[in-house]
């Protein structure tokens, strides 16, 4: 088979290459999916767990039953909610398991707040770019440049930008590593009957109609049957208010 035109910092096998290029995964469900991923890639797999939606949490608990000693990492931008905060306790507590925290570098986050205020964000989609990439984008990369493979919550009904999410991909933004997003085809009911099942614990926010959580001062509550994701960034009128994180700049996400 022909290699294929990517640009892959970190030197995969034949046989991986095959399996995410071939789409041989589509037909496989999260367990199966995770186990693939655990054998081939533990200890430099890393779940990617914003403990604001309960999709995270649900991989969680997969990669645990699969191997206890898998690794879970989150992005703590400095402006998450308390509620995150005692989500991440209530793991540790429950699983036993060691969350890697990741913070922006402090140097940059100094001097945006210095020129440009706190809540910067509400004047302008460059301020709020701006401080997603800082706080988000920047960290991600940082911390994903020292492993092969991350899993992701995405799933393609979330909005139109996840529609063609596969669920084994390279992702080229974060250095050509492999991306997993196991729960692609799962839908809202699917993975809240997953939540309820297994006991799987989640943000309380959940209940007071947030969700989707992300930072506090840009994430609010949605009315009954509204789109999930309208809570974060309300004040942006457009559909593509993504942080940067799983988007590029040609795709309009991040613009960085
Ligand atoms: Fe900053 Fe809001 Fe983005 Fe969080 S979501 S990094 S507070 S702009």
């Amino acid at each position: 088979m022909t290699a294929p035109a990517l640009t892959l910092a970190k030197s995969f096998s034949h046989d991986i290459i095959r399996v995410v290029t071939e789409d041989r995964m589509e037909a496989q469900g999260p367990q199966e999916i995770l186990t693939w991923a655990i054998k081939n890639f533990h200890p430099r797999l890393v779940l990617s767990a914003s403990f604001g939606g309960p999709e995270g949490m649900v991989l969680l608990d997969m990669m645990q039953k699969i191997d206890s000693t898998s690794r879970v990492f989150m992005l703590d931008t400095g402006r998450l909610h308390p509620e995150t905060y005692d989500l991440v306790d209530r793991v540790r507590d429950r699983y036993d398991q060691r969350v890697e925290v990741v913070f922006p570098r402090h140097r940059d986050v100094e001097a945006m707040v210095a020129d440009k205020g706190h809540n910067l964000f509400y004047d302008s989609q460059e301020n709020r770019k701006l401080c997603c990439r800082l706080r988000k984008v920047e960290p991600l990369r940082r911390y994903l440049a020292d492993v092969d493979a991350y899993v992701s919550g995405l799933r393609r009904d979330q909005n139109a930008n996840r529609a063609g999410t596969r669920k084994v991909e390279f992702d080229e933004a974060a250095g050509g590593i492999i991306k997993l997003n196991p729960l692609a085809d799962w839908t809202t009911q699917d993975v809240w009957q997953y939540v309820e099942e297994n006991q799987v614990p989640v943000s309380r926010l959940h209940k007071q109609n947030y969700p989707s959580v992300g930072c506090q001062p840009c994430t609010r509550a949605v009315k009954q049957g509204d789109d999930p994701r309208s809570g974060r960034w309300w004040w942006e009128n457009d559909d593509m208010r993504e942080c940067g994180i799983h988007v590029g700049e040609e795709e309009g996400g991040s613009g960085i």
